[in-house]
């Protein structure tokens, strides 16, 4: 079978990496290799930085209107295509293509939208000191970003990146990961249709070790803007201290979700069915540790199980697919992997564990898993404090509220969190003593734009979204005029 062969994307025209070198990427519903990616080099970095850098100084110059309507521009283009975004997000990526119909693409062309608007509409400080002067700021963009991000959520991910950098003024090397290129290639075609100017958006594609290396040790790239692993973040943060370069790292997660006796029970279960096993539980702000107050642990448990039990796994072309297949083999190896770790550490699998039964042709290939429920574990356990990223869960009972927000806090990580109760002081206490860098109460996911995201402890540095990513993507330089 003739494989799809995707090209970088430099200076807004698709080249092909200077070694030739490409490798294959597997379409997960089906275990088999569907496209050829660039296993791109530092020359091909190198070459995408030049590009990026001789594009700076038009681009930084162009006025926050004419940036904010090439922004829109890309949004409208996005929703256009919608469909043949979602087509390739799922395929590549192995997700529902559904959900991709209904939360990854229309979230990128929001990015998009977003910052156009956030741009025109921001302002900087200025301040009157009577007798002395007058002082303002002035919002500088930086120059060439280096923008990497993960495979769970491809394009919203990169969109999240890509927007603010360019609606600052700056240009950008981006990396998707190499196990999910495809809707980063389509992009391209995007941004050179609605008008960006060559060099402002190059695409590089390639491995974490090759080309993500690269440009996080390219010394001309003063700021990136990375998502991923923490373990990789602990690398990016050792190779650009020296180099002083802005860092922003979006990282791993073991979100807490607790639930509370007063809470609306179906809706707690409805949600956590979501916030467990949406995109298969690869979504860093999946609640994968829950915890249930005694008194409506085994009500809470059976609404649970009777929901997973009915969540259909297979297809992710078929509209009313849950849950499609894991990004790859190696990584349904790890998971799979925590769960006997989970049983070998006395946990009792409620639900799930195993690659389903019911898959047929192809998808018998597939990287499917149940979705899992494992209770009876400690949170000393590993299964209980590491992150997993695919469709498991634990579920452990507390008995006083100080015990859940301690459970809650007792983790490396601090992402996010979601509180069941339909007690608002409650709600406000828990929400205030929760070390995570999101909290929702009775909900799980809403996001809202113009609010920070990111994560405490080992789960991020620094905060995006709104004013904050203005932030991490210009240089504010304030300006004093004498009386
Ligand atoms: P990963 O860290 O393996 O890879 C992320 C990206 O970094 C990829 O593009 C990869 O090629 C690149 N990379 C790897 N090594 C690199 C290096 N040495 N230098 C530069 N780039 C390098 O992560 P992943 O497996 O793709 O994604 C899953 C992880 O991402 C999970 O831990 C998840 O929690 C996290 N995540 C966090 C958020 C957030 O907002 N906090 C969002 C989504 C995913």
């Amino acid at each position: 079978m003739q494989l799809l062969a995707i090209d970088n994307f430099i200076n807004n025209e698709h080249v092909p990496p200077i070694h030739d070198s490409y490798f294959d990427t597997f379409e997960p519903a089906r275990g088999a290799p569907h496209a050829k990616i660039p296993n791109s080099s530092k020359d091909d970095v190198e070459r995408a930085y030049e590009a990026a850098a001789a594009a700076f100084p038009g681009w930084s110059k162009t006025s926050r209107a004419e940036r904010a309507s090439i922004l829109y521009r890309i949004a409208d283009l996005i929703d256009a295509r919608r469909e043949e975004f979602a087509q390739a997000e799922s395929k590549d990526q192995g997700k529902p293509v559904e959900l991709a119909r209904i939360v990854d693409i229309p979230r990128a062309a929001s990015n998009f939208r977003f910052f156009a608007g956030k741009i025109l509409h921001s302002l900087e400080e200025a301040g009157d000191l009577p007798g002395v002067g007058f002082s303002y700021t002035q919002r500088m963009p930086i120059g060439v970003a280096g923008l990497i991000s993960p495979w769970n959520l491809p394009l919203y991910l990169l969109t999240w990146k890509i927007a603010p950098c360019i609606a600052c003024g700056n240009t950008a090397v981006c990396k998707p990961s190499e196990f999910t290129s495809l809707t980063a290639y389509l992009l391209c075609s995007v941004l050179k249709e609605a008008g960006l100017p060559a060099g402002v958006v190059n695409m590089v594609f390639g491995t974490g070790m090759g080309a993500g290396q690269a440009i996080v040790e390219h010394p001309g790239i003063p700021l990136i803007s990375f998502t991923g692993g923490t373990v990789t973040g602990s690398k990016i943060s050792v190779t650009s201290a020296p180099l002083f370069k802005k860092l922003s790292l979006e990282l791993g997660g073991k979100n807490a979700n607790i639930v509370f006796a007063d809470c609306d029970l179906n809706l707690a279960v409805s949600t956590s069915l979501k916030s467990s096993f949406s995109n298969q539980g690869e979504i860093c702000l999946c609640g994968s540790r829950i915890f249930v107050e005694r008194p409506l642990y085994e009500s809470f448990l059976k609404g649970l199980i009777e929901g997973a039990k009915a969540l259909k796994i297979g297809d992710p072309t078929k509209k009313d697919t849950n849950m499609g297949a894991l990004v790859s083999k190696e990584h349904w190896d790890k998971v799979v992997g925590y769960i006997e770790l989970g049983v070998q550490e006395g946990g009792k699998i409620e639900y799930g564990g195993r690659k389903p039964s019911s898959l047929e042709g192809d998808f018998k290939n597939g990287y499917f898993l149940e979705p899992t429920i494992i209770s009876g574990l400690t949170p000393a356990c590993r299964t209980m404090r590491e992150e997993i990223f695919g469709p498991v869960v634990t579920i452990y009972a507390f008995d006083t509220e100080d015990e859940a927000v301690r459970l809650a806090n007792d983790s490396e990580y601090g992402l996010s969190c979601s509180v069941w109760t339909e007690n608002g002081r409650r709600a406000r206490r828990v929400a205030g003593a929760i070390q995570a860098g999101t909290v929702w109460v009775n909900t799980w996911m809403a996001r809202d734009l113009r609010m920070p995201f990111g994560g405490m402890k080992k789960s991020g540095v620094g905060r995006e979204g709104g004013e904050h990513s203005l932030e991490f993507y210009s240089e504010l330089k304030t300006i004093c005029l004498a009386d």
